[in-house]
């Protein structure tokens, strides 16, 4: 109703300006909006800690918010604060599920750099399963470009390369639009996702294309809501201070 509104406005405003009528004779208060109030939320003193509305996906002190894919419970390791790949594993997920969502997420590569390319510091973020915000030790390894830190796996190239030391906390925050789709099942609108990286916009209102494939093209697939994703590529990669605000 209040968009209807906002159109009317719109109309009558435009209306002036055809009529030529000068700016400085328009009421501004026309153009204020007072009664739609954002919701108030308490920031954290330090950027990066939850604020009040978030969901904690991991407190440092166990992983009872996630499970294998199998159903069974995650077997990753817990330790001061901080939960690690346990190779052999497997992915684990978090029992809850999501559409579009801010997400904030720490991780850090192995301080013993072991491997190269896509083989040292290999881990990754899938959102709703499906899309994978690939995390790596990209700092002094090289491997294709669409497929570093940063990269949404074998699809979009990170706009710079932020990526801070093995053994170095890093920041992935994320802002993700779920992909929309018709009765029928046909994508309506894909997946869009922003990465800010260590600070740093890495990616930009991205489209992603659909789900990640290490071979051919990606292809939608309709899907509600879905758990966040964490792979297990056989490295220990390890992670912290994980939280979501759904949008
Ligand atoms: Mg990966």
């Amino acid at each position: 109703m209040r968009l209807i509104y906002f159109f009317f406005f719109m109309l009558i405003t435009v209306g002036s300006f055809a009529q030529a009528k000068p700016r400085e004779s328009l009421d501004p208060t026309v153009s204020e909006i007072w009664d739609l109030k954002p919701v108030k939320v308490t920031p954290a003193k330090n950027v990066g800690d939850a604020p009040s509305d978030a969901i904690i996906i991991f407190d440092g002190k166990n992983l009872n918010e996630w499970t294998s894919l199998d159903g069974t419970p995650a077997r990753w390791e817990v330790k001061e604060g901080i939960f690690t790949v346990a190779k052999g594993t497997g992915d684990i997920k978090t029992k809850k599920t999501f559409g579009d969502i801010q997400l904030h997420i720490e991780w850090r590569a192995p301080t013993e750099i072991v491997g190269e390319g896509q083989g040292r510091g290999n881990s990754g973020i899938f959102l709703q399963e499906r899309y994978e915000l690939q995390v790596l030790d990209s700092y002094e390894s090289v491997t294709y470009s669409n497929g570093q830190a940063g990269s949404i796996y074998k699809q979009s190239i990170p706009l710079v390369n932020a990526t801070r030391k093995p053994g170095e906390w890093q920041t992935y925050d994320v802002i993700y639009t779920a992909p929309r789709f018709s009765e029928n099942g046909r994508v309506v609108s894909q997946a869009k996702i922003t990465v800010i990286h260590n600070g740093v916009l890495i990616q930009n209102d991205t489209q992603i294309w659909g789900p990640t494939e290490y071979k051919g093209l990606p292809v939608y697939q309709s899907h509600g809501k879905a758990s966040l994703k964490l792979q297990d590529h056989g490295n220990p990669v390890s992670f912290r201070n994980i939280w979501i605000r759904e949008l």
